[in-house]
């Protein structure tokens, strides 16, 4: 095994796996050195029994044509690769009153806000203005700061010359808001309740209610979700992993498995390779930690190594929320039981800062149904399905969910049971998945589930940088710029991707 390389990438999730597929892609030598037996982090999937789930991921945004995540894989060239299932709605909300599915559509999407609060259509029409206005605001910021390729050309010839020139106006007022929950920012588009409720009942894409997390944010995910539709990689979610282990492998790059790191090499503030966890050593010029960015600065390279101001902020950043899922094989059709949508959001109440409060408390409020066996019959046996049911739960809570576990999953389905009777009794197979679990199987700090939380001043712009105060040590993924979410995580590794190959380039 040589022990020199170009580059080193510690962790082979998204973020990591999408830096190493562009740099090999660039002509370095890549090695991807993972911890696990597989490749993804969160975008992974196993087996029990007969059943098969996906760990974490269920839906990818931005592949519809000209979506960012679909231009990130033809840029990879392997779009052709990968074959996926529309999912319309999105999300279904199952409220203690009502039903209301949320399409992936803006015309769709209207009406059914206009059915719900009929008497509201000038703010409806507000909010799907301020999406727009600030999707294309950051299309024209990435252009100026990523370059022509970062942006369709045919979305960018939709933004009217009117707003490219008031873009320094409307930038500075985005600017100026950057800092408002979502509460706060949704104020300023409408006064009523109701419609604020359901625009923002997409929250926990991001683990935080609207009164905490950042409004420019969700706007983020929301003009994402509800201009674009999302999909379901055919196979499962670990197929998009390996296609990205393929690409990197053609072009000479490694993936090691089973391949912990325990410190990365640093002298002179630099980094100059890793140690793995057997021992062995490996050089590199650059090395890319995707592992999560506590991990990176307290245990992988000796915190007094970094300046002491960039210690004490990523001692002073918040993790997000913890995944607390259950895992089911069921011996009857959910599909033809109630649950036929992909997706479905349970919520105990509409008032979302209690229901968080709740979760706080290691109480179920609220979660996550999804059922991917009705798009991919073979995850279950003929007449089977699965089903996956994900709440979140901050890392300490009042009840303590890693000795309540049992207790807190019964909540969860008598939640489900509300719309699906008798769930309990189909049930063969059961698996409870802590962010205990989380955290032992990515170092996941705290359990985090989607990188630092989502808060104003963690979020966006507030995130950390792919650089590091130490020379030749970069992150990728969910813990830096942009943010949460697997199409995000992949943009993080390909913007630094290209940001790196320019600097090698000059090297050289
Ligand atoms: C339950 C759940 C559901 C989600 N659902 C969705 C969804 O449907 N759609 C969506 O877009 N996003 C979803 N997300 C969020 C999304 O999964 C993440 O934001 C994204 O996948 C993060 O990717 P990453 O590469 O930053 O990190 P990770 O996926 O966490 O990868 C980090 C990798 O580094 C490895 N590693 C860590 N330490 C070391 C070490 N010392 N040596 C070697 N390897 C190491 C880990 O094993 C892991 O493979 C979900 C997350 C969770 C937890």
């Amino acid at each position: 095994m040589q022990d020199y390389t170009d580059v080193i990438v510690i962790g082979s999730g998204m973020g990591g796996l999408s830096a190493a597929l562009g740099l090999a892609q660039a002509g370095q030598r890549v090695i991807v050195c993972e911890r696990n037996s597989v490749a993804g982090g969160n975008c992974s999937a196993f087996r029990i029994g007969e059943y098969t789930f996906d760990l974490a991921v269920h839906q990818l945004a931005g592949i519809d044509e000209g979506g960012n995540c679909a231009r990130l894989l033809e840029d990879y060239k392997i779009k052709s690769k990968l074959k996926f299932f529309k999912i319309d709605p999105f999300v279904t909300l199952i409220l203690p009153d009502r039903e209301i599915p949320l399409p992936g559509n803006y015309e769709e999407l209207e009406q059914i806000m206009l059915d719900q609060s009929p008497d509201h259509k000038k703010d409806i029409q507000k909010v799907f203005k301020a999406m727009i206005a600030w999707r294309h605001d950051i299309l024209i910021t990435a252009r100026i700061f990523q370059g022509k390729q970062a942006v369709e050309k045919s979305d960018y010839a939709k933004i009217t010359l009117l707003k490219k020139l008031t873009y320094p106006f409307t930038g500075l007022f985005w600017l100026l808001n950057s800092r408002r929950t979502a509460d706060n920012f949704f104020k300023m588009l409408t006064k009523n309740k109701n419609l604020t409720t359901l625009f923002l009942a997409c929250w926990p894409y991001l683990g935080l209610p609207p009164d905490r997390i950042s409004g420019l944010m969700l706007m983020s995910c929301m003009s994402g979700l509800y201009g674009e539709h999302t999909y379901y990689p055919q196979g499962n979610s670990q197929k998009v992993a390996d296609v990205f282990v393929s690409a990197i492998e053609e072009n000479q790059g490694k993936v090691l498995l089973k391949s912990g790191v325990r410190e990365i090499i640093i002298k002179n503030n630099q980094a100059q390779g890793v140690v793995l966890e057997n021992g062995q050593k490996i050089f590199a010029k650059i090395v890319i930690s995707n592992a999560d960015a506590t991990q990176t600065f307290t245990k992988l390279i000796n915190p007094t190594l970094a300046p002491k101001k960039y210690i004490k902020k990523l001692s002073e950043l918040s993790p997000s929320v913890g995944p607390f899922k259950l895992f089911l094989g069921l011996d009857f059709d959910i599909a033809q039981n109630g649950l036929d949508k992909h997706e479905y959001f349970f919520y105990e109440s509409l008032d979302f800062t209690k229901c968080f409060e709740k979760l706080k408390k290691g109480s179920i409020s609220c979660l996550s149904a999804y059922s991917p066996s009705h798009l991919e019959p073979n995850f279950a046996p003929k007449g089977h399905s699965t089903l996956i049911l994900t709440a979140f739960l901050p890392w300490k809570t009042e009840r303590d969910w890693r000795t309540a576990k049992e207790q807190i999953a019964n909540e969860m389905l008598s939640l489900v049971e509300q719309k699906v009777k008798n769930l309990s009794d189909h049930i063969v197979v059961k698996k409870i998945f802590t962010p205990q679990d989380l955290n032992n199987f990515s170092l996941s700090h705290q359990g985090a589930m989607y990188g630092w939380a989502n808060t104003p001043g963690q979020s966006l712009i507030y995130r950390l940088k792919q650089e590091t105060p130490i020379k030749n040590l970069y992150l990728s993924g969910h813990w830096t710029i942009p943010g949460t979410g697997v199409t995000t995580a992949m943009l993080s590794g390909w913007i630094l991707s290209k940001s790196l190959e320019k600097k090698l380039k000059k090297r050289s």
